[in-house]
């Protein structure tokens, strides 16, 4: 037989030869653990809490779905190829999914995990690697970054750029996502001298986008911290929290920057508490045990770092003197809770609990505060449509509460709120729950001068 007709017969011995035999077990490096998957009895539950799901009505796009690919990839019945990695990459990681599963099943944390693995077989794009293992490796590269940012607003060129781009929609969309990025705070923060006298000693963890797009978000947070009775410290040697990265596949980078950052707080010594104001990172570093629980060297440090880590809402609600009373006459809030907050924390009722502080805030409850906005990491930019479709049900949600400002406590959500509300046309100011409350508290302290 001439060996060109051969060739097809031989390809077709190796692809079987390279199947998955069913019922072997797959062990994938970084996979989800298979008695996680098993352990999803498939009672629908997760089903009408998952916005991916309720936007397509697909069983694919569903918890019980994408745990059925991964059990299906280690039962050696699927390949972990391009459409299943396509498939793991649609879930926006809100675990809205977790909180209602009565089985218990870890079902982010195992798609995460199957993003993992899929990186290992194969790497992720050069581009986004790049992004975020040298771009937030640093706080200086991020800061670099967001320079060119600031001047070409500061020059009218974005707000030019959005006029030009009227008639090509998704780079509108795209250049309407741009923030106006405030001076970073990280230099600041690190030379500012924390008083000896205070309740408290906390340690700031200042995340990266935080940092170089709200830096006066930041001041606000740590001005309220200080007013709450405590020192901030700020060590220098942080990094980014690691969850854009373990959020991409990137699991060793985000183990790396979770050991520096883990040193950087012990060489603080005692400390109170770890403070974030950013939810996807507080939430992300009380997920450093589960990240360092196979290293040795690490995996108690890294319990002993979590136990202390609060997220600004928490940790504020938990120390607020009873004294200290902001006042918002006549201020029409609603809350929008960012998932890393609430699902992932369980963080629900502190943040309401420090608006309702506030004299005279007229609080409107937003209906399903907990869906996802669509920001999710960078979901916005690598799946756009269905991020726009979530974000159009939170900003009609936004609505018919008649609010004037939206609050939340996570820059992604800001950033997206931002961007929905100049889509929707909608008069509405997005903020932090931070520069509220700073900013009712500074009322006070202006009414209070002149008598003093
Ligand atoms: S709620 Fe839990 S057990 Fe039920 S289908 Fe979803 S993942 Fe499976
Ligand atoms: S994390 Fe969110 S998007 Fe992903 S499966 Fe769970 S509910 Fe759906």
């Amino acid at each position: 037989m001439a060996p060109e007709s051969q060739a097809p017969a031989v390809y077709g011995i190796i692809e079987q030869i390279c199947q998955p035999i069913p019922g072997q077990r797959v062990r994938l490096v970084e996979g989800p653990e298979y008695a996680i998957l098993q352990a999803c009895v498939r009672c629908a539950r997760c089903l009408p809490v998952c916005p991916t799901y309720q936007e397509t009505l697909l069983e694919i796009q569903s918890p019980r779905g994408r745990l059925a690919l991964l059990r299906a990839v280690e039962e050696g019945r699927l390949f972990l190829d391009e459409v299943v990695e396509a498939h793991l990459y649609h879930c926006l990681d809100c675990r809205a999914c977790n909180v209602v599963c009565p089985a218990g099943v870890a079902i982010g944390e195992s798609i995460v995990a199957g993003r993992a693995a899929s990186a290992v077989q194969r790497p992720r794009p050069w581009w986004l690697r790049m992004l975020l293992e040298n771009a937030l490796g640093s706080p200086r590269a991020a800061e670099w970054a967001a320079l060119p940012l600031r001047w070409a607003w500061r020059i009218g060129l974005i707000p030019l750029a959005r006029w030009l781009s009227a008639c090509f929609p998704r780079l509108k969309d795209l250049l309407d996502l741009v923030p106006y990025p405030a001076p970073s705070v990280r230099r600041e923060l690190e030379g500012r001298p924390s008083s000896s006298e205070a309740r408290y000693r906390v340690g700031f963890f200042l995340g990266c986008v935080m940092n170089a797009v709200y830096g006066d978000v930041v001041r606000a947070s740590v001005r309220l911290l200080e007013r709450c009775g405590c020192a901030v410290v700020t060590p220098p040697d942080q990094v980014c929290c690691g969850a854009p990265q373990d959020d991409q596949g990137l699991r060793e980078t985000a183990r790396r920057f979770a050991r520096r950052n883990i040193a950087a707080f012990e060489a603080l010594g005692s400390l109170d508490a770890i403070v974030a104001d950013c939810a996807a990172c507080s939430g992300f570093l009380k997920e450093y045990p589960h990240l360092l629980a196979d290293d040795p060297e690490w995996a108690s440090r890294a319990r002993a770092f979590a136990a202390r880590v609060r997220d600004l809402t928490e940790w504020l609600e938990a120390i607020w003197p009873e004294d200290l009373v902001p006042v918002a006459e006549g201020l029409r809030v609603t809350y929008h809770e960012p998932c890393h907050l609430s699902h992932v924390q369980g963080v629900r009722r502190q943040p309401r609990s420090l608006l309702f502080r506030m004299r005279g805030v007229m609080f409107r409850e937003l209906p399903n505060a907990d869906r996802c906005c669509g920001s999710a990491g960078i979901y916005n930019l690598t799946h756009p449509e269905m991020s726009r479709r979530l974000l159009e049900r939170k900003m009609a949600d936004i609505a018919s509460t008649g609010a004037s400002v939206v609050v939340t406590a996570n820059p992604g959500c800001l950033l997206q709120l931002e961007w929905g509300a100049r889509r929707a046309r909608l008069p509405i100011r997005v903020r932090h729950l931070s520069e509220v409350l700073e900013e009712a508290l500074s009322n006070v302290a202006e009414r209070a001068a002149p008598g003093v």
